[in-house]
């Protein structure tokens, strides 16, 4: 049993476990309290995996193919970084590295380890405060905003070259929208009924 205050009324009520597909409405005014998201697990799983592998090709192909005087510099994301650091850029830097390189991975691992976790139907040991984790990082992700910042920062750098962009950045794109499904497709009152935690 969950308890729900209805965002419309305010009256607390309790809910039963749902069927799939199955909504909850509020006793007094009808509001819907709560809608279960069909194949939930299975569908946050396949979308966690699919980041994982586009994650793999941001880290590790080029992200900027650099042209000058005939010879092609390929940079990685990672080396961007360091560069923005040594370049006086550390604030960037840092931000850079926590919404493209280290809040996506504690997302994705974190979604990884508890829903095979659930999927299994074992328990992990950590999945409850994993996903306590996870709903506290959500509104941290802004990787796009970051990506704009470190591709300007980087043609900056480059003042007299040619500036490509790598297939890391095509990966980085694709993981934006994939990493949105991936959270869009977790259904938190599932997973605390499942784990036992008070929500
Ligand atoms: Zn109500």
């Amino acid at each position: 049993m969950h308890q729900v205050a209805c965002h419309q009324c305010d009256l607390v009520q309790k809910i039963p476990p749902l069927h799939p597909k199955a909504t909850a409405r509020c006793l007094r005014c009808g509001a819907i309290l709560l809608r279960v998201k069909p194949d939930s697990i299975n569908r946050t799983l396949a979308w966690t995996l699919a980041g994982l592998v586009l994650y793999v090709v941001a880290m590790t192909f080029p992200f900027l193919e650099i042209q000058k005087g005939g010879v092609v510099q390929e940079t990685a994301l990672l080396t961007g970084v360091r560069q923005l650091y040594q370049q006086d850029e550390a604030i960037l830097s840092v931000l850079v590295f926590m919404t493209c390189v280290l809040i996506p991975l504690i997302q994705m691992g974190g979604l990884l380890y508890v829903f095979t976790s659930l999927k299994g139907k074992v328990r992990f040991k950590y999945a409850i405060p994993v996903f306590r984790l996870f709903q506290h990082v959500k509104p941290w992700s802004m990787m796009e905003i970051y990506m704009l910042g470190i591709l300007v920062a980087m043609v900056k750098l480059g003042k007299m070259a040619t500036i490509m962009p790598g297939p890391a950045v095509t990966a980085f794109g694709l993981l934006t929208f994939v990493l949105t499904f991936a959270v869009s497709a977790v259904d938190a009152h599932l997973v605390w009924e499942q784990l036992g935690g008070d929500g």
